[in-house]
C-alpha cells in the first residue's frame, strides 16, 4: 500500500504542480518564528506541505508599466495553488488527518491575512520552502530556487499527517548574492539592503500607497539567478 507521503506527492505530479516539497512543522519552533509558527494556528500540525509555481517571464519583463498584468499574473499563479492545494487538502482529510489552507500573501482583494503593522504573516511559507529543502534565501528576501530563481509563488497546506520531510539546504543565504546587490539598487523605495536587513513597511507604504495595491515586483525582475 503506497504511503500517504507517496500518494501526495504523486497527485502533486499529476496536478502538475511546479515545486513541491513538505516542511517539518518543528523546524519553525526556532524562537525566531515565535508568534508565527504553525503550531499557533494548528496545535497538532506535524507537516507543511509546500507547493509553488513559477511566475509568467512575459509579466516580469513588461515591468514596470505592465503592472496590471504583472499583478493579474500573480493572481492567477494564486488561483492555480488554490485549486492544487484543495485537491491535495482534500486527499488528506480523506486519509483522516486535519488539513488547512495558508494563503500565498499578505493581502488581496482588500482583506489582510498579515498583520498589518508588523507585516508578518501566521506562517511564513518562504520559509516552509527553505525547510522543504526548496532553495535558499535571496536579498530580495524571497526563496531562490534552482529551477525558477525567485520568481515562485508558494501555497502551503498545514497537516497532522505525519509526512516525510525534506531536508534544508545547510547555507541559508543563496551565494549568488554576495557580488551581486541589485535588487537592493533597484528597490525604489530603499527597503532592501546589502547587509540583508529589509524595511517591509517601506515595500507596503510604497505598493499600497503609491502602486493602489498593485505590487511592485522590481526586486524579482532583476534577479539573475
Ligand atoms: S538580485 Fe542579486 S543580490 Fe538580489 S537576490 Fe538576486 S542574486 Fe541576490
Ligand atoms: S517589491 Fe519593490 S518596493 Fe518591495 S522590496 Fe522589492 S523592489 Fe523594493
Amino acid at each position: 500500500m503506497r504511503s500517504l507521503s507517496e500518494e501526495l506527492r504523486r497527485a502533486a505530479g499529476d496536478l502538475e504542480v511546479s515545486l513541491y516539497g513538505v516542511a517539518d512543522a518543528k523546524g519553525f519552533l526556532s524562537p525566531e518564528y515565535q508568534g508565527n509558527r504553525p503550531q499557533d494556528v494548528m496545535p497538532s500540525v506535524r507537516s507543511v506541505v509546500v507547493l509553488g509555481v513559477p511566475l509568467l517571464r512575459g509579466s516580469m519583463d513588461a515591468l514596470p508599466k505592465g503592472r496590471a498584468e504583472y499583478h493579474n499574473s500573480l493572481l492567477a499563479a494564486t488561483v492555480t495553488l488554490r485549486y492544487m492545494s484543495f485537491q491535495l487538502a482534500k486527499r488528506i482529510e480523506d486519509a483522516e488527518y486535519l488539513a488547512s489552507i495558508v494563503p500565498a500573501e499578505g493581502s488581496e482583494f482588500g482583506i489582510w491575512y498579515a498583520d498589518r503593522e508588523t507585516l508578518r504573516a501566521d506562517v511564513s511559507l518562504r520559509y516552509a520552502a527553505y525547510l522543504a529543502g526548496l532553495g535558499r534565501y535571496g536579498l530580495n528576501h524571497s526563496l531562490v530556487t534552482e529551477k525558477y530563481g525567485p520568481r515562485v509563488r508558494f501555497m502551503g497546506i498545514l497537516t497532522d499527517a505525519p509526512l516525510e520531510p525534506g531536508v534544508p539546504a545547510s547555507d541559508f543565504a543563496h551565494e549568488g548574492c554576495s557580488s551581486c546587490g541589485r535588487c537592493v539598487d533597484i528597490c525604489p523605495v530603499g527597503a532592501l539592503e546589502k547587509d540583508g536587513t529589509i524595511h517591509r513597511e517601506k515595500c507596503a507604504q510604497y505598493m499600497f500607497g503609491e502602486l493602489g495595491g498593485l505590487r511592485c515586483g522590481l526586486c524579482l525582475k532583476t534577479c539573475p539567478l
